[in-house]
């Protein structure tokens, strides 16, 4: 349809007239479950949340009732049966700069049990769409849509679900694009499980890395299985601190609000042989060469950040 990026009031205001059209037409119909509700995916379920309420083992077993979206989820062979005016509603607001998308909640209401073996069947219909918001992340409409789920032909809940489809907020990038922005702190590491061990070994500025205790060998990243044997168990080795250059780019673009292009990231080899991606200091960017001896060092980046980095040495 190609409306027009709707800026002005009364733009907004048309704009959300014609996404109003969409309001109660199908957003899928006829919907099948691919799988009837099974043991199998309760069981994966309730391990994955860690809930072990005896409800849901069993002959008895009932399934949990949040799982009810997992019975119509489509998984990576994805549905064919979302109805054509779910899409147009998509390529209308993608059409008007609304292009990103985020799932802002979902609110659930079960009629009765699901049990092993029950057939589930949906619709879906375009519920509501909400008049030209602003929020932190950016400025759009939010979309609600709510599915019927049916077992065996009876109904057995709703399910309804809402996201924000909207114009990004302006990118935080600097007017020059080649100057970190004052204040702006560097992006967290996400510490899991996984890897909380690497980032208690920096917190007491140590290097650790990762030995499989059933093959002795050394993996770096942090997973949680050995890549060579698949044993899941193993111990840490404190890196010496040694290292080389093993390869880098410079970076020039595109900006990031914390750093100040251009620099280096490379690829460092410890001397236990493992390799990481960090910064180099001490070294002009355009200094920086492979193979070039450099040392580890810990870096206060800001109050909530400390990170591993190399310091080389020029000539
Ligand atoms: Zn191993």
């Amino acid at each position: 349809m190609g409306a027009a990026e709707p800026d002005g009031p009364e733009e907004a205001a048309r704009f959300h007239t014609l996404l109003q059209a969409f309001e109660g037409l199908p957003a899928a119909v006829g919907g099948q479950g691919k799988d009837p509700v099974n043991a199998p995916m309760i069981r994966h379920w309730c391990e994955a949340m860690g809930d072990t309420d005896p409800a849901y083992t069993g002959p008895d077993a009932i399934a949990p009732p949040t799982m009810l979206q997992a019975w119509t989820m489509g998984g990576l062979s994805g549905h064919t049966d979302r109805s054509s005016a779910y899409d147009e509603l998509t390529a209308l607001l993608d059409g008007a700069g609304f292009t990103s998308v985020v799932a802002t909640d979902c609110e659930q209401e079960y009629l009765r049990p699901l049990r092993p073996g029950d057939a589930i069947t949906f619709d879906a219909v375009i519920e509501s769409v909400s008049a030209r918001k602003t929020t932190k992340l950016g400025t759009g409409h939010f979309v609600t849509t709510r599915m019927d789920v049916h077992a065996n032909g009876t109904p057995a809940g709703t399910h309804r679900f809402r996201i924000l489809k909207y114009r990004p907020a302006g990118p935080a990038r600097p007017p020059s694009g080649r100057q970190a922005q004052p204040g702006a702190l560097r992006p967290r590491p996400v510490v899991n499980r996984d890897n909380r061990g690497f980032w208690d070994g920096v917190a007491e500025h140590k290097l650790l890395i990762q030995r499989c205790t059933a093959c002795a060998t050394l993996r770096f990243p942090w997973l949680p299985g050995c890549h060579a044997c698949s044993s899941p168990d193993w111990e840490t080795v404190e890196a010496s601190g040694e290292a080389t250059v093993f390869s880098y780019v410079v970076m020039h673009h595109p900006p990031f609000p914390a750093f100040d292009p251009p620099y280096a990231v490379a690829l460092v080899e410890l001397a236990e042989g493992v390799r990481m991606v960090s910064n180099i200091t001490g070294v002009p960017y355009d200094k920086v060469r492979i193979g070039m001896p450099v040392r580890l060092e810990f870096l206060r980046v800001d109050d909530g950040l400390e990170l591993p980095v190399f310091r080389g040495s020029e000539g």
